[in-house]
């Protein structure tokens, strides 16, 4: 053995990054919140935002490919709400992360509702609604419904604030790649700076795939 015990911590352990959603969950979670979309293509969205620099980053990279997601923001992130107009000026669909962030426990009822209310007062054109962590409690559920908001959760997560360096950001992306189906709900998170090489393999791998949806397609989603 050499000078050193290898240790678990080490740079030879292997990071694993995306995970599917298993079905046993999303069989719970159906009659409450979609974990899947219709169709052929799969879902982007991007939760924890706005971020000043990395949601700029990710609109642009989206735009290469006319590539349409949908953002779920955190009311007290939202600092600059000419960055939220920017977002929906680019035809992205918005959704409601809450205004704290909190996750509640499962009887708090009233600061739920007033948590997601908050959050709806600075981002009133949004029609989605995802949990903070992605656990839906009866508060939060009630909360979302009574604002005509509709839930979402996700079938692919991507692990990707787990990344730490440039190699992370790749393996996480060949991930995808390799777990990705048609009618997956991606989670990513922009806020975070390996969010931009992330999107710069997975794009191009989605688009030759024609698993991208465009502009328009969301369009459509959000009119029906
Ligand atoms: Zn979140």
């Amino acid at each position: 053995m050499g000078p050193f015990p290898p240790t678990r911590r080490g740079p030879t352990r292997r990071m694993t990054f995306a995970r599917r959603t298993h079905w046993a969950k999303r069989a719970v979670l159906a009659p409450f919140s979609r974990t899947r979309i219709a169709g052929v293509q799969v879902l982007l969205t991007f939760d924890d935002g706005p971020h000043p620099e990395h949601t700029p980053a990710v609109l642009e990279r989206l735009s290469t490919f006319g590539a349409s997601a949908a953002f779920f923001l955190v009311g007290n992130r939202i600092t600059e709400p000419a960055l939220v107009e920017h977002v929906r000026g680019h035809g992205h669909a918005i959704g409601n992360h809450t205004f704290g962030h909190a996750v509640p426990r499962w009887c708090e009822v009233r600061a739920s509702i007033e948590d997601v209310r908050r959050c709806q007062l600075l981002v009133p054109h949004a029609t989605l609604f995802r949990p903070p962590l992605g656990k839906l409690t009866p508060g939060l559920w009630l909360a979302a419904r009574r604002l005509g908001l509709g839930c979402m959760s996700w079938s692919l997560d991507s692990g990707d604030w787990r990344c730490r360096s440039a190699a992370d950001a790749k393996r996480c992306a060949d991930e995808v790649l390799k777990f990705v189906r048609p009618g997956d709900i991606i989670l990513f998170h922009d806020d975070h700076r390996w969010i931009a090489p992330i999107l710069d393999v997975v794009l191009p791998g989605l688009a030759a795939r024609r698993l991208l949806p465009d502009i328009r397609s969301m369009a459509r989603r959000s009119r029906t």
